[in-house]
């Protein structure tokens, strides 16, 4: 086997590009201890800005994105890997430098991969994929504060997304009580039958006010908007609350005055999935791994051909994304 298939995305005239299923050779996958047979993939926001030529996110075009990606090694250089071992990669520069999951082989260091826990999958490992993992992250953080079901209702903005629906799953699961913020109310009941107790209009939350504060309405948030949502989750959140940000789909930039900090004594949590170290990767897969018995993974997923991806590219740009788009790449064999 010389060949394998692959999405590749190319500038196909300036600033216009353009992602096509194509046949590629084995030897043009950088250098890495670890080649791995892709079965699943799935698809992130920020493969979809890889795939627009998003500069911030990929530099050198062509180039197949893909930052999530699981799949049985092929070929290992590495002690702590062999050949036959399912193993999961996401983050690092998988996707975005080096060529990614959307793809029937990668080629990696063994330090970007974690093995697949056996209780997980490789198909529900990639219903979590990057967001699954941010998701956990992000409720990680709240809990490290004391955020626990008791304290209060808990937020999640972008809740039809991909991060946001495992963080309205999860947060349920959990026992706590989560309100959804989302611009799809023609798909509250999908927010409900995941456990969202209340979906609230994306707009009372993007509106720009110069209030220092709000009345205080929830003890945490998750954010993966940024921009206005997250300058008005932060004046609403109660005394001593919490907000784990990690996406910016709305916006980059943020205003707030100091006063959610000292009056509320309110934390702005940071979350990277990206770079984390691989240790903690592995423990929170076994975590997610643990707990996807509970969890009504399905009702999240859409499962989709490599083919079917250059059009659900588009509908992520365009903010049109329900839950998680696995990306099926080959059938175990
Ligand atoms: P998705 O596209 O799956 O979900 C984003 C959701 O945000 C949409 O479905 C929509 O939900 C809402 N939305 C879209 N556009 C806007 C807008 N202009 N204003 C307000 N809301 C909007 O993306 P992901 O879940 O994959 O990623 C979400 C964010 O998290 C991205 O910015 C991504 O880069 C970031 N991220 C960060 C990670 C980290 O390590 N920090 C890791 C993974 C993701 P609705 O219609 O329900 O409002």
């Amino acid at each position: 086997m010389n060949s394998f298939k692959a999405l590749v995305t190319r500038e196909i005239r300036d600033g216009f590009y353009d992602s096509q299923v194509e046949t590629r050779e084995i030897d043009s996958l950088p250098k890495g201890e670890l080649l791995v047979r892709v079965h699943y993939s799935s698809l992130n926001y920020k493969d979809a800005l890889s795939a627009s030529g998003n500069r911030g996110v990929t530099r050198n075009f062509p180039h197949t994105p893909g930052i999530d990606a699981v799949g049985i090694i092929e070929n290992s250089s590495s002690d702590n890997f062999k050949t036959g071992d399912e193993v999961l990669i996401t983050g690092y520069d998988l996707g975005m430098g080096t060529s990614g999951g959307f793809s029937e082989y990668v080629r990696v260091p063994s330090d970007w991969a974690v093995k697949l826990p056996p209780a997980l999958g490789m198909r529900n490992a990639m219903i979590f994929g990057t967001a699954g993992l941010t998701a956990m992250l992000c409720i990680e953080k709240l809990q490290s504060v004391g955020i626990s079901p008791d304290k209060g209702d808990v937020l999640v903005t972008g809740a039809t997304g991909g991060v946001g629906s495992i963080c309205v799953t999860i947060l349920n699961a959990l026992g706590y009580r989560v309100l959804a913020s989302s611009g799809k109310i023609d798909k509250a009941s999908f927010l409900s039958d995941l456990g969202a107790s209340m979906v609230i209009d994306r707009e009372t939350l993007s509106e720009q006010s110069s209030r220092p504060l709000k009345k205080e309405a929830w003890a945490a948030a998750i954010d993966t908007v940024g921009g206005d949502t997250l300058s008005n989750v932060l004046k609403s959140i109660r005394y001593g609350g919490a907000v784990s940000c990690c996406g910016l789909v709305s916006s980059p930039e943020f205003a707030t005055s100091i006063m959610p900090f000292i009056i509320r004594g309110v934390s702005l949590l940071g979350v990277d999935s990206v770079q984390l170290p691989i240790a903690v990767k592995q423990a929170v897969w076994d975590k997610l791994a643990n707990q996807c018995d509970d969890l009504p993974l399905e009702r999240l997923a859409t499962e989709i051909t490599m083919d079917e991806l250059p059009a659900y590219i588009d509908r992520i740009l365009n903010g049109q994304m329900v839950g998680r788009v696995v990306v099926k790449i080959a059938s175990k064999s």
